[in-house]
């Protein structure tokens, strides 16, 4: 077996891979060798991927031309410590722009009161809320793995970092939601300090005022997790989570939002909202990497002025993707009928090989996407869907009549195995096409 001397450990699968990058790139390691092949690999990946690729991975987007243009390179390395008016660097006034708007208007959009934009993640969000409200040994509440619960909500993620129990709340896989009759009964038995709903697929809202009543009989924080909901959460499509009741509200900036990398906490809350700042600075945070906070606000921005047509857009592609791929002869999830109200859907994979091996075999034929679990497989399966977000596809300017044509390029690579390599030629053709038409008012160009 070759080894990687980067990872010795890694899966014998990883090892191959990264022994072959590892000697590839290891031809020139000069400054100009190496700014050379980061520049070849830059390019080739925004050619695949941002010009021809059609993404329908649920947890990406692009920056709008606005947002995108709203940074400066040298910001990052610009540590800004503290609040504007008492802050440990000197020279850093104009910040004070950024840092008011960007958690001004995080906090109207997502229909909060406090926003902390900090955090570099998700992940560290949900790390910071578990912080607050948490202490080591205390246990916390979530959705099962196999039910869209998140790494950074389950025993190997942050949870253990902070040093906390991990239990999975009772779920109905039929219903594809909470089992809602079990779970006050569950709480009680428990305890968790605190509840997290909210999932890496969604395909229908949670009953989030039953769940803060079942809370509320143990004095439990309410966080709902929307990193992949907070595009349509900013539209008032889908969940308006706060409003129905979560304590606290998380997410990624970079899924459905729409807006650079990062992750933030919104909360009513100002007592709340105070626990999780502190957490955050000094706690968990020196430079923060103040680059993201033009991008985000003007994201923010722009959500608050067009965030319900686009999340509607992005329902109504989903909507039409799911029945144009059960029309092709793909098992579909749903419920009653009904495929999703999100701009998630998903396939079980069963028949396919599952979620993985038909997810490599998509991204052979140009369409980038991930397998993911589904609350009926079994424990040893792997993951048995293919999920499928449509905010990236939205933005491109796919419409719900560009949908059939995507579902006709999933069935010739899945179901009729044709070649991969013709699979991708008319897919990038298809892309292409689109990029030339410009017409949806949602589109964002290629590059
Ligand atoms: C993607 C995701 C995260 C992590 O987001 P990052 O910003 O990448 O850390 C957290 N929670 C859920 C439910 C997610 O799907």
């Amino acid at each position: 077996m070759t080894t990687s001397r980067i990872a010795p450990w890694a899966s014998p699968r990883a090892q191959a891979r990264l022994a072959e990058v590892e000697a590839a790139v290891s031809a020139d390691l000069s400054p100009t060798g190496v700014a050379d092949t980061v520049r070849k690999a830059l390019d080739a990946h925004a050619a695949q991927v941002d010009d021809d690729g059609i993404v329908l991975y649920a947890g990406t987007n692009v920056l709008s031309p606005a947002a995108a243009a709203a940074t400066l390179p040298t910001l990052s390395n610009r540590p800004s410590m503290g609040w504007p008016g008492e802050k440990y660097q000197v020279g850093l006034d104009h910040l004070d722009t950024l840092e008011v708007l960007a958690p001004l208007l995080v906090a109207d959009l997502m229909e909060g009161a406090h926003a902390e934009v900090r955090l570099q993640s998700a992940t560290l969000a949900n790390l910071a809320v578990y912080t607050a409200f948490a202490r080591p040994g205390d246990t916390i509440a979530v959705l099962p793995e196999a039910a869209g619960g998140h790494a950074s909500h389950h025993a190997q993620g942050v949870p253990a970092v902070r040093g906390l129990t991990v239990v999975d709340l009772p779920y109905d896989p039929a219903r594809l939601d909470l089992d809602y009759a079990a779970l006050p009964g569950f709480l009680r038995e428990h305890r968790p300090k605190i509840v997290v709903i909210g999932a890496s697929m969604m395909l229908f809202p949670h009953d989030v005022p039953a769940v803060r009543q079942a809370a509320d009989e143990i004095g439990a924080i309410l966080l709902y997790d929307a990193s992949h909901m907070a595009g349509l959460v900013a539209g008032r499509v889908f969940q308006r989570p706060l409003h129905e009741g979560a304590h606290v509200l998380t997410f990624s900036t970079y899924k459905s939002f729409g807006g650079p990398s990062g992750g933030c906490v919104v909360t009513r809350d100002p007592a709340l909202a105070q626990r999780v700042s502190t957490v955050a600075y000094p706690g968990m945070l020196a430079n923060y990497d103040a680059g993201r906070l033009g991008s985000l606000a003007v994201t923010a921005a722009e959500l608050a002025a067009h965030g319900p047509a686009y999340a509607q857009a992005c329902v109504r592609n989903a909507r039409t993707l799911a029945k144009a791929l059960a029309d092709e002869g793909f098992t579909v999830v749903g419920r009653d009928g009904e495929h999703t109200r999100s701009h998630h859907l998903a396939v079980d994979a069963h028949d396919l090989g599952g979620g993985d091996t038909a997810g490599l075999l998509l991204g052979e034929a140009g369409i980038y996407l991930s397998g993911i679990g589904l609350p009926w497989q079994h424990p040893d399966e792997g993951l048995r869907g293919l999920r499928i977000g449509t905010q990236e596809i939205t933005r491109r300017g796919f419409t719900p009549a560009d949908q059939p044509a995507i579902a006709t390029l999933v069935r010739r690579a899945l179901l009729d195995r044709e070649a991969p390599e013709q699979v991708r030629a008319d897919a990038i053709a298809l892309r292409r096409e689109i990029n030339a038409r410009q017409a949806n008012p949602h589109q964002v160009n290629p590059r």
